[in-house]
C-alpha cells in the first residue's frame, strides 16, 4: 500500500496507474459487531464520531464490468449520517440483501461497511468488460449503480427495481484510498478542480440537477420562481446555482448569516433567513400553527413579488406542509427527502385545488449526472465546500454534516496528501478562481 501512497503523492495520475493492486488499504467503516450496542443507545445520543473507524480492510477482487479507483478524495453525504448512526435501518441490512443476490454480491457482505458515496480519483484497475475507461484516468463516480436486469429501468435508471446507491446500498464507498465501483458510474473529473472540489459534486449536485433541471423533477423554466430550502446545504447550493445559470429566480431559505453571504455570493438575490425569522411551522403537540405557515408565505411574496413556481423539498416533516402551500397554483413541489421525519402532513385543498403537483426525486441517472458534471467542467456551476479532513477524520466530517454545522459540502482527503492538488486545466481555473474561492472558503483553493 505505501508504493500506492508514495504515487499518490506525487499527484501523477501514471505513476498510480503503474502501481500494483495493493492487499489492503485504508476506509472509514462502521461495523456490525457494534449494531447491538447501538440499537440499544437513544438515537439522540448516538455520535458518527464513535461509530465510524478507519482501519485496514482487505481489497475486493475485480469482477466484470468493475473498475478498482485510487481514491484521492470524498466528500459526506446526509446518507453517511444515516449508516453512522445506524438509522432509520442498520445499512448491514442492505448488504446482505445484495449479497443474497449473486456470488460476486456476495463479496458485499462483510462485518464491515465502507462508507462514503462520492469520490475523485483514478482508474488503478479495469475488470473484464471495460471498455470505456483506462488504468490513469482522472474521474469522479455517480452513486448510482443500475442492475438493468428488468426492463423497469430500461427508461430511467431510476425505475430500475434493482438499482443500489454505492457506499449505502453497498460496500467498498468512497471514504476508503481504494474504491469498488461499477464502470457506468464514472465520469471525467472537473480539469480545473482540486481533488477535493471535484470530490464535492456527485451526489448532492445530480440530485439538484434531476430535482430542479430534468424533465424528470421540476423541468425547470426561465424566469420561473423557486424556492429553495437549505440554500446553503448541499443540494440546496446546487439547486441556487443551476436555478441562476438556467435563468430562473432562486428564494433561498437558510438558517445563518453566513449561510445568506453564502447565497449572495453564488449570485441569489431572495433570502429568507428562518432563524432569523424565528419561524415555528410546529407547535409542541405536533399541531401545525397555521398562523406561521401564512407568516412564512407573506414573507416570499414581500419578497419575490409572487408564488413560488418550483419548491425545492428535502427537510420533510418540518416543512412539507408550508411547501405546498406556499407553491404557486400549478406549482410543482419536488421533494428528494424528509430529514426532519418520514410522516408528513399537508393540507390537501392546498394541493387539489390549486392543482399543484408534489413529484419524488432520487439522485439522478448516469445521463443526468454527466449533464450536471459537463456544467462544472465547463465553469458555469462551482463546488461548494466547506471544510475537508484527512481521511482519520470522517467521523468528525460526518458528525459536522449530521449537526448542520457545515455549509455547502464537507470534503475528506483519501489518498490525496494535502488539499489543492489535482488541478490540470489551471487557465479555466484562472478565470473562474474568484467564483470557485466565494463559493468554498477553502485554503487549498487558493493554493492551488
Ligand atoms: P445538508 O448539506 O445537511 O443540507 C441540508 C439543509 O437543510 C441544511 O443546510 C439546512 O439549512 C436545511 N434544514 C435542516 N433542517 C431544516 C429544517 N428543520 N427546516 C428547514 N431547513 C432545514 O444536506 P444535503 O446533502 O443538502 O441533503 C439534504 C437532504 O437530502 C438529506 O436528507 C439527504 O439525505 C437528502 N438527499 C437525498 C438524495 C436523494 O437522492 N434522494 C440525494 C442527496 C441528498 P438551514 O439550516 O440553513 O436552513
Amino acid at each position: 500500500m505505501s508504493q500506492l501512497r508514495d504515487a499518490a503523492a506525487t499527484d501523477d495520475p501514471r505513476a498510480i496507474a503503474a502501481c500494483d493492486v495493493p492487499a489492503s488499504f485504508r476506509a472509514a467503516v462502521i461495523l456490525a459487531s457494534e449494531q447491538k450496542e447501538i440499537a440499544r443507545t437513544p438515537a439522540a445520543d448516538r455520535d458518527p464520531r464513535k461509530t465510524v473507524h478507519v482501519q485496514e480492510v482487505a481489497t475486493p477482487e475485480l469482477g466484470h464490468g468493475e473498475v478498482l479507483v485510487a481514491a484521492m478524495a470524498s466528500s459526506i453525504n446526509y446518507n453517511t449520517v444515516w449508516s453512522a448512526l445506524f438509522e432509520p435501518v442498520p445499512t448491514f441490512r442492505f448488504l446482505r440483501t445484495l449479497g443474497r443476490t449473486s456470488p460476486e454480491a456476495a463479496r458485499h457482505d462483510l462485518p464491515y461497511h465502507i462508507l462514503g458515496s462520492d469520490l475523485s480519483g483514478v482508474v488503478l484497475r479495469t475488470g473484464p468488460g471495460v471498455h470505456e475507461w483506462k488504468p490513469g484516468d482522472e474521474v469522479v463516480v455517480h452513486c448510482l449503480q443500475p442492475d438493468l436486469q428488468t426492463p423497469g429501468g430500461h427508461d430511467d435508471a431510476l425505475l430500475d427495481p434493482g438499482q443500489k446507491v454505492w457506499g449505502y446500498e453497498t460496500n467498498f464507498g468512497g471514504l476508503a484510498e481504494v474504491s469498488l465501483v461499477k464502470a457506468n458510474q464514472l465520469m471525467p473529473k472537473p480539469a480545473h478542480l482540486t481533488w477535493e472540489e471535484a470530490a464535492s459534486l456527485g451526489v448532492a449536485l445530480s440530485t439538484a440537477y434531476r430535482q430542479l433541471v430534468s424533465d424528470h423533477g421540476a423541468g425547470m423554466k426561465q424566469g420561473e420562481r423557486v424556492l429553495i430550502w437549505g440554500a446553503g446545504g448541499g443540494v440546496g447550493a446546487y439547486a441556487t446555482q443551476f436555478a441562476l445559470n438556467g435563468g430562473a429566480i432562486p428564494i433561498c431559505v437558510v438558517s445563518s448569516q453566513a449561510k445568506a453571504d453564502l447565497c449572495r455570493g453564488m449570485g441569489a438575490e431572495l433570502i429568507i433567513d428562518r432563524s432569523a425569522g424565528n419561524y415555528t411551522f410546529w407547535d409542541d403537540q405536533d399541531r401545525p400553527r397555521l398562523g406561521e405557515w401564512g407568516r412564512f408565505r407573506s414573507a416570499i411574496r414581500s419578497l419575490a413579488g409572487d408564488d413560488p413556481d418550483i419548491v425545492i423539498e428535502h427537510p420533510g416533516r418540518d416543512t412539507f406542509g408550508v411547501s405546498v402551500m406556499v407553491a404557486a397554483r400549478g406549482g410543482k413541489v419536488v421533494t428528494c427527502a424528509s430529514t426532519t421525519g418520514y410522516q408528513h402532513s399537508y393540507d390537501n385543498r392546498h394541493l387539489w385545488m390549486h392543482v399543484k403537483r408534489i413529484i419524488g426525486s432520487h439522485m439522478a441517472n448516469y445521463k443526468e449526472a454527466w449533464s450536471a458534471n459537463d456544467l462544472v467542467a465547463s465553469g458555469a456551476i462551482h463546488p461548494v465546500l466547506s471544510r475537508t479532513y484527512p481521511l482519520e477524520g470522517a467521523g468528525e466530517a460526518t458528525y459536522d454534516v449530521a449537526g448542520n454545522t457545515h455549509h455547502g459540502k464537507v470534503g475528506v482527503l483519501c489518498l490525496a496528501d494535502r488539499e489543492g492538488r489535482g488541478v490540470r486545466d489551471p487557465e479555466l481555473r484562472a478565470r473562474k478562481l474568484d467564483q470557485i474561492n466565494l463559493f468554498h472558503h477553502n485554503p487549498g483553493a487558493q493554493r492551488a
